[in-house]
């Protein structure tokens, strides 16, 4: 009998690890353990079913910064196996990556279809073997392999065991690994919107402003870019990022904090004072409400002003010194009361999972039990937005495949 290599998870870092260790020792046997009915489901519905492979993004130290948790690891893990890795890889199975302006990699296709053709073809290929509705309740170690107990009562051998069980929202979903020993970072979202619920601004949905900078209150975490109001609240990669940084404070706090917007992110409040007063002038006779210089949505510009009670069609020379400072604080540093969170149905992630001190970057091998790899979001890896979380998967699933067909080769 070949000698076996158990994957527990047909999801990205499951197919991408059990791939990885058939093709470097095809004297193994590699069986993926999947509980439910379906293989790679969310890579199905991932990027709004296009499934953003990636991030054109091509140095490591770069690419490391856009993960909350696990920066230093990947920084680490990165180079042996690169976003320029995952382009060829995928490449050379016939599916060609494109970039979109903002940097995510999709299937030329634009269709996540071919990326689940593209690992299932190649895991049939390589003879790994998947089986459904197998769900592993307990992992018993028994030197030099280990025992799998599945809910049913089947038990199976294994020689080595690679976990890619994916994020769980609750701490209890990984209680068979903290069984072993394991700590686990407790599980909380990341990558979700702002409710504002009943808050006006609502009323501006659909409305986008390229460049804001958005603050959690009562902290230095800050993140800038796209913002897009929607009828629930705040959205856009601002907003994500923030939720993706601050995902364990938020939690914290509840989801009820209050978010603090500068719709001027390039200009302290006193920088815009100074310019007001200059710009006031110039600007004279026309009505403030139709005659917005810095390049604001209309709409939004419209809200601002009544927020802060300044009328429309008040000339700018008459508004006075005051309205102008308030006007320069609300522009930088506007705010609104969030009051829970809304998951973004394009990516979502779970921050937490198994603490990376306790596992070989090298090898994705645990310290404590010999035998036992992880790859996938189960570690407690996460990134922003983009095609990050994916990456996470392949880098994690080649490291762990690798080295656990080279552990039993030996
Ligand atoms: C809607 C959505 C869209 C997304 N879009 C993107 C995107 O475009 N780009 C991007 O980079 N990231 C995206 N992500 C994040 C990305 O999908 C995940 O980070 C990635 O799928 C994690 O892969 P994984 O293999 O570690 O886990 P999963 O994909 O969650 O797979 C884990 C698998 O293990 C199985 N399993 C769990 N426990 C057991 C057990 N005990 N026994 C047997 N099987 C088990 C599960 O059923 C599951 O099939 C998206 C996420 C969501 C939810």
């Amino acid at each position: 009998m070949k000698p076996s290599v158990y994957v527990i998870g047909g999801g990205a870092a499951g197919f991408f690890a059990a791939i990885q260790c058939a093709a470097a020792n095809p004297a193994l046997q590699v069986i993926i353990l999947e509980k439910t009915t379906k293989i790679l489901a969310k890579v199905k519905i991932s990027g709004g079913g296009r499934c953003n492979v990636t991030h054109a993004c091509f140095q490591v130290p770069e690419m490391s910064r856009h993960y909350p948790r696990g920066e230093r690891w990947m920084r680490k893990i990165l180079p042996h196996f690169m976003t320029t890795d995952t382009v060829a890889w995928f490449q050379q199975r016939g599916v060609a990556l494109k970039t979109e302006a903002d940097g995510r990699m999709f299937p030329v296709t634009d269709d996540s279809q071919t990326v689940i053709d593209c690992l299932v073809g190649e895991a049939t290929r390589l003879g790994v073997q998947v089986r459904l509705r197998a769900d592993v309740q307990q992992i018993v170690p028994r030197p030099p392999g280990f025992t799998l107990h599945l809910r049913g009562g089947e038990a199976l051998l294994a020689g080595r065991i690679i976990v890619a069980s994916g994020g769980s929202p609750k701490l209890e979903g990984l209680a068979w690994l903290q069984a072993l020993g394991h700590e686990v970072a407790p599980p909380v979202p990341s990558l979700f919107t702002f409710n504002l619920p009943g808050q006006a601004i609502t009323q501006l949905a659909g409305v986008s402003v390229p460049q804001v900078r958005a603050r959690l209150g009562g902290s230095k975490l800050e993140q800038t870019g796209p913002l897009l109001i929607t009828h629930w609240g705040l959205s856009g990669p601002a907003v994500l990022k923030l939720s993706a940084w601050g995902a364990r404070a938020i939690a914290e706090l509840g989801y009820q904090f209050t978010a603090h917007l500068s719709w001027l992110p390039a200009l302290t409040d006193h920088d815009l004072r100074q310019q007001l007063v200059q710009l006031r002038p110039s600007l004279g006779p026309r009505q403030i409400g139709n005659r917005n210089p810095f390049g604001l949505p209309a709409r939004l510009w419209e809200f601002l002003l009544e927020k802060i009670a300044i009328p429309a069609a008040k000339p700018w020379r008459e508004v006075g010194q005051t309205d102008l400072n308030r006007l320069a604080n609300l522009l930088t540093n506007d705010t609104y009361p969030v009051q829970g969170k809304t998951t973004f149905k394009e990516e979502f992630v779970t921050c937490g999972g198994v603490t990376l001190a306790e596992v070989n970057p090298e090898t994705l091998e645990s310290r404590l039990v010999p035998g036992l790899h992880f790859a996938g979001e189960v570690l407690d890896i996460d990134g922003v937005t983009g095609g990050f979380n994916f990456q996470a998967a392949w880098t994690t699933g080649y490291l762990a495949g690798q080295a656990a067909a080279k552990a039993v080769l030996a």
